[in-house]
């Protein structure tokens, strides 16, 4: 049987599942592959981020930041009367809540957009046509005038620690610890390993994090990258920098004794559960028959031009499969871009402003770019940096640590990054994201008004910095 769609999208991520409900909405008749099932064989849509990434970290991380407020309430005068305790068991069982609820919700929205869902794997062969091979081995045909190719990516696996059940854990095994481990390590200091180090640490567990680079979180500002360590050190958060795990070992079936080096040669550790978080590779394993004319890049991702577009006529990629950076928004962005070119659409994604976000307390969150890279290119910059302990919000809130930090062209006034550390750096981040897109001078944000008391006047204050203007704090002399 054969039966020809406007658009096939395969993988029902936040990219894939975005562009094929743009593309139903501009009038395309669309359908969507999912490979995934669940325990009873039921399709599950979201991908990654819905089902074992974004939201059940998040949901995770919330639970224990209340949990630590819960054990803080004391500076409010609230008394709890006894020890605040943590049902993990509970904890995980809600987090499994949200994402049910989330994934069924992509179903409810296909239906009402008219999007088909495929249910199987999907594989592009030549001249746009894609082969389903449903859970029963059957296989069917389809053609299409496009195909968006939304595969994601799958957690990059390391020789010195295979996973092993219960023990060693990717992504998805650290989403259901199910009771507070004494002892845990996390080999990557990347965003992952980062934001499952603290769920565990708020619960009490002594958590080691080791990272093979010498230098912590390379891809922020320096001055973000050092408050976070000062934090991160007070949260009792162990980070082993130059340390690259060498082997693995299990004793009697319960723990897990981990070989590193780091620059006084060989070490050990011995933890009740190790979480490898090092990085995602991109997911392409039978994918693409041998003649689809589709190209992968020598590190594996699907070769795409700025718009989206595969070597194949036709065939568009997006997510966490081709370059940039992996992360869920850009996924849903670039659906939305390949949609819209699809029905005949101007369109054209902005990647130099995509907001990056660690969301630990405080979270960290920027835009555009740091110092360091501006200065390396040579451009003449201005910095206005407020620290969230001058706002009384902050304070009300009894979340004073990190700042704000706007980086302007020193010539032209225009925002080049914003970089942040604060109790909700991941909403006010959005500030800067639409004022970069709009293309904003450090001057139209001092001259917007802003509500007091927020948080976000923080955002205002580092404006009104960037040309030694704050209000509530000493300036500094401009830095040029
Ligand atoms: P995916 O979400 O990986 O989806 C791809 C889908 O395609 C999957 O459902 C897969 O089953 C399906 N598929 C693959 N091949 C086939 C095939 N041949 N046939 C049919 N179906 C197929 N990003 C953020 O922006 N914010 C966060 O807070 C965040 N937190 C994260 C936390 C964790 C623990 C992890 C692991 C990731 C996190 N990410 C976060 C990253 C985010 O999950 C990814 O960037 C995002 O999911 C990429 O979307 P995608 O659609 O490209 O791919
Ligand atoms: P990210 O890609 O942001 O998830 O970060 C993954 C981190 O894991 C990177 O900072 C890598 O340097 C680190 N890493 C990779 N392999 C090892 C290893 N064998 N031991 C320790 N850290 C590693």
């Amino acid at each position: 049987m054969s039966d020809k769609f406007d658009v096939i999208v395969i993988g029902a991520g936040p990219g894939g599942y975005v562009a094929a409900i743009r593309a139903a909405q501009l009038g395309l008749k669309t359908a969507c592959v999912e490979k995934w099932v669940d325990g009873k064989g039921a399709p599950l849509l979201g991908g990654t981020c819905l089902n074992v990434g974004c939201i059940p970290s998040k949901a995770l991380l919330e639970s224990t930041h209340q949990f630590h407020n819960a054990q803080h309430a004391d500076v409010h005068g609230i008394q709890v009367g006894g020890d605040v305790t943590m049902d993990v068991k509970a904890m995980v069982a809600r987090k499994d809540k949200i994402v049910t609820n989330l994934t069924g919700g992509i179903a409810g929205l296909f239906k009402a957009n008219g999007v088909t869902l495929l249910a199987g794997k999907g594989k592009l062969l030549a001249n746009k046509r894609v082969e389903v091979t449903a859970a029963d081995g059957a296989a069917t045909v389809y053609d299409a005038e496009n195909v968006i190719l939304a595969s994601g990516s799958v957690p990059v696996e390391i020789p010195p620690a295979p996973l092993t059940e219960g023990l060693i854990l990717d992504n998805e095994g650290a989403l259901n610890i199910d009771e507070t481990p004494k002892r845990l390590g996390v080999i990557g200091a990347g965003v992952i390993g980062l934001e499952m180090g603290s769920v565990w640490a708020r619960l009490g567990t002594e958590v080691t994090v080791l990272e093979a680079m010498d230098s912590f979180l390379a891809m922020a500002d320096k001055d973000v990258a050092k408050e976070a360590a000062k934090l991160y050190k007070k949260q009792k958060l162990d980070i082993k920098l130059g340390a690259r795990c060498t082997g693995t070992e299990i004793i009697d079936g319960k723990e897990v004794k981990v070989k590193y080096s780091d620059a006084n040669g060989d070490q050990e550790l011995v933890v009740d559960k190790l979480i490898v978080a090092v990085g995602r590779r991109p997911q392409t394993n039978g994918l693409l028959a041998d003649d689809s004319g589709v190209k992968l890049d020598e590190r594996g991702f699907i070769f795409v031009d700025g718009q989206c577009r595969t070597e194949a006529p036709g065939v568009y990629a997006i997510g966490d499969s081709v370059r940039g950076p992996m992360l869920a928004h850009k996924a849903s962005e670039e659906g939305i871009m390949v949609a819209d070119i699809i029905a005949g659409h101007h369109a054209q994604m902005n990647y130099d402003v995509i907001p990056s976000i660690i969301y630990t307390h405080p979270e960290l969150a920027w835009v555009g770019k740091t110092e360091q890279e501006l200065k390396a290119e040579g451009v003449d910059i201005k910095v206005g940096k407020f620290p969230f302990a001058a706002s009384g919000r902050a304070m009300a809130a009894n979340d004073t640590d990190g700042f704000v930090k706007m980086i302007a062209d020193a010539e032209t006034d225009r925002i080049l990054g914003v970089h942040m550390v604060g109790g909700i750096a991941s909403e006010l981040i959005a500030q800067a994201a639409i004022a970069m897109e709009f293309s904003s001078t450090a001057e139209d944000l001092q001259l917007t008004v802003f509500a007091h008391p927020t948080v976000s006047e923080a955002v205002h204050e580092a404006a009104l910095a960037v040309d030694g203007h704050a209000i509530h704090m000493a300036n500094r002399r401009k830095r040029k």
